[in-house]
């Protein structure tokens, strides 16, 4: 992750770039699971056969996007786990960055200051994810 700056990470808008960034660095896997809803899978849309086991086209096992952590609240609520299960020094770093980003962006769209704990009632997955990434950054 060395080549995005701080301000790259503070910045970066909810997508694929944020959460394979998340999935490698937060949460450390690389192989994502395919998500089948009914018999097509909701991020890749390969078709799996539930009889045979087979997944169309290519029976490729591993799905090749991420889970949405920067906007699904469910999936971000596993990087927010994750990471206020790491040492101390990474969940202060965690919690000042959550504050920086929902205060920033409640600034800019002409809201009050936020301070702590009402950071939480703005905070949005993305939030979750960019201050997971800026917590484990060092
Ligand atoms: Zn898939």
């Amino acid at each position: 992750m060395k080549e995005l700056t701080r301000d790259e990470i503070f910045n970066m808008p909810a997508g694929i770039e944020l959460n394979a960034l998340v999935a490698g660095n937060v949460l450390q896997i690389s192989d994502y699971e395919h998500i089948f809803h009914g018999e097509i899978c909701i991020k890749c849309h390969r078709e799996t056969d539930f009889h045979s086991g087979r997944i169309y086209p290519d029976n490729k096992r591993t799905c090749d996007i991420p889970d949405d952590y920067s906007a699904d609240i469910a999936a971000a609520w596993l990087v927010h786990q994750m990471v206020v299960h790491k040492l101390f020094s990474v969940r202060q770093r965690y919690f000042e960055e959550l504050q920086k980003l929902v205060s920033a962006e409640c600034t800019e769209s002409g809201k009050t200051v936020i301070a702590y704990p009402d950071v939480f009632i703005f905070v949005k997955p993305s939030h979750f994810c960019r201050a997971a990434l800026l917590a484990v950054k060092e």
